[in-house]
């Protein structure tokens, strides 16, 4: 059994970040920059946009904050996101999720110019996914995919099951792996019977939000695992699978934390440098 660390590429993936980012400052080349918006004081909010400001800083991104009240009017979010979307020196944009009640997400995700939209959530990112086009891939599946290459895992011909049909994981996770040529089933909570389609993957991504819902009965022999899930138990951060059942049967398995987690962010660094070639 192999574990796939996350933590481990995702620190490759910055260190190669900051060479790109110097090797433009010794040519003389403008810094590429994030710009980041959070809006109101949401406690796991403010640890994610931390989180993503010293990533940009410790990997020479330049990061611009934009800390709003809780009760900025839609207008203003949509006013501010404009002229971001205006100022050439910005190349991505990301406004961090959930938003106040008060605030239409769509609208408000919509509105980042399609070629600064580094969280990928916009349609027509979503639309260039399923049509195999270039374009932003969400941070989230697009680790999960570079953690398997990287571990030289072959979807070609595999069953690929996905849990979870959100459209930041679940969804554009299942397109990403049906284009690299696995078949891929999607489960929700509508699925008759969950185990009967993971005891089939050859792959299994877990994306649910529900600590303990994989159990080691539930996977087949050698199977590759990769956990999404972020869950609380006994005030602990845990995955969807449970690690010590399903660890004796696969294959390879991420941990949580240090598998996904950390690939989500460095896919964010990458999606601003290629913003950044956008922008040429
Ligand atoms: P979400 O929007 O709540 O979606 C959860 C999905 O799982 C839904 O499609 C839901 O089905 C399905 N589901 C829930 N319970 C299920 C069950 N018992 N059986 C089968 N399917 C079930 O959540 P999300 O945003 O996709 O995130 C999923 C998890 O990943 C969360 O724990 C989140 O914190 C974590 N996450 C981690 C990262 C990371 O970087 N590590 C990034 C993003 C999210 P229905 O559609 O039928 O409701």
């Amino acid at each position: 059994m192999t574990i796939l660390d996350g933590k481990a590429l995702a620190a490759k993936i910055k260190e190669e970040t900051a060479k790109t980012t110097a090797a433009l400052a010794a040519e003389g080349k403008r810094q590429p920059c994030l710009a980041v918006i959070l809006v109101g004081e949401d406690p796991a909010s403010q640890i994610y946009v931390r989180n993503k400001h010293n990533d940009c800083v410790t990997t020479g991104i330049k990061s611009l904050m934009h800390t709003l009240p809780k009760d900025i009017t839609e207008d203003e979010l949509l006013s501010l996101i404009d002229k971001l979307n205006a100022d050439d020196t910005v190349d991505g944009i990301l406004v961090q999720l959930p938003l106040p009640k008060h605030l239409n997400e769509e609208k408000v995700t919509e509105r980042i110019s399609v070629n600064k939209d580094v969280d990928a959530f916009s349609a027509a990112n979503v639309g260039l996914i399923t049509l195999g086009k270039a374009g932003f891939k969400p941070c989230t599946p697009a680790g999960i995919m570079r953690l398997l290459e990287e571990y030289g895992i072959d979807i070609k011909g595999k069953e690929c099951v996905v849990v979870g049909r959100s459209n930041i994981v679940g969804k554009p996770m299942a397109l990403l792996l049906l284009a690299a040529g696995g078949t891929v089933t999607v489960c929700h909570t509508k699925t008759a019977d969950l185990s009967f389609h993971t005891k089939r993957a050859d792959i299994l991504i877990a994306a649910a939000g529900k600590a303990d819902l994989i159990r080691g009965d539930m996977i087949k022999e050698g199977a590759v695992i990769v956990d999404v899930g972020m869950n609380r138990k006994d005030g602990k951060l845990c995955g969807d699978v449970n690690f010590e059942e399903c660890v004796p049967k696969a294959s390879y398995i991420t941990p949580v934390p240090g598998g996904v987690g950390p690939m989500t962010r460095a896919m964010l660094l990458e999606n601003t440098l290629t913003a950044y070639k956008f922008s040429k």
